[in-house]
């Protein structure tokens, strides 16, 4: 399936809850879940009480349009949470969380997953000192994420560094903002990531 290339602002409508895909027009009052707080389209208001698959449904695709990911390799993630031990749920999370281009996002070098994966893509960041231009690359408790040199002054990560006090960088990450620099220092606990979501209706969803 192809990656999806319509409105932002209108896939959280449809998960009605902020998924910030827009950077700062996402803190802004012009937020369209502010304003519209319903799904879209036709019948967008008139939707009837979801069935236990629909709910599942529903918290699959909002995690999956979260981290911006496809079908195919969300599934891959789920398949690898539930080879490992502990909570399955949990398991998946931090998979995701442990995603490059969301390390990047989250230490607030750049102000949406999207950008991120872009910024990635374009070879702007190292790991522990190398060059890494792979979005999907899993970090390990102790990696070091920087902006190459050369790429210090992109405005774009300049920005979306101003944007930190108000974001907030999370607890299993560290910032150095004034040498570009972050470190994954500890995989994040399901406490930590303190994510508005409800992974166990994804482990029922594809346990099916
Ligand atoms: Fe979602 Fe951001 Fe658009 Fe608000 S502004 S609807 S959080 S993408």
């Amino acid at each position: 399936m192809a990656r999806y290339t319509g409105l932002n602002c209108r896939i959280c409508r449809r998960e009605t809850m902020k998924l910030y895909l827009k950077g700062d027009r996402c803190y802004s009052d012009k937020c369209a879940v502010e304003r519209r707080n319903f799904p879209p389209g036709q019948h967008g208001q008139n939707r009837g009480k979801l069935s236990d698959y629909g709910l599942q449904l529903r918290e699959k695709q909002k995690i999956k349009r979260m981290y911006g990911l496809m079908e195919k390799q969300f599934k891959t993630y789920f398949k690898e949470a539930d080879r490992q031990k502990g909570v399955t749920g949990t398991n998946f999370l931090v998979l995701l969380e442990r995603r490059l281009d969301n390390t990047v996002y989250r230490l607030g070098f750049a102000s949406s997953r999207d950008q991120a994966r872009q910024l990635v893509r374009h070879n702007h960041f190292l790991v522990n000192g190398r060059k890494v231009n792979i979005p999907s690359y899993l970090l390990r408790p102790g990696d070091r994420v920087s902006v190459r040199e050369n790429c210090r002054n992109v405005a774009v990560i300049n920005e979306a560094l101003e944007a930190v006090p108000r974001r907030g960088v999370p607890a299993w990450l560290e910032l150095d903002k004034a040498n570009f620099e972050g470190i994954f220092k500890t995989m994040p606990t399901r406490e930590e990531m303190n994510l508005p979501v409800q992974e166990q209706l994804v482990v029922e969803f594809y346990s099916k």
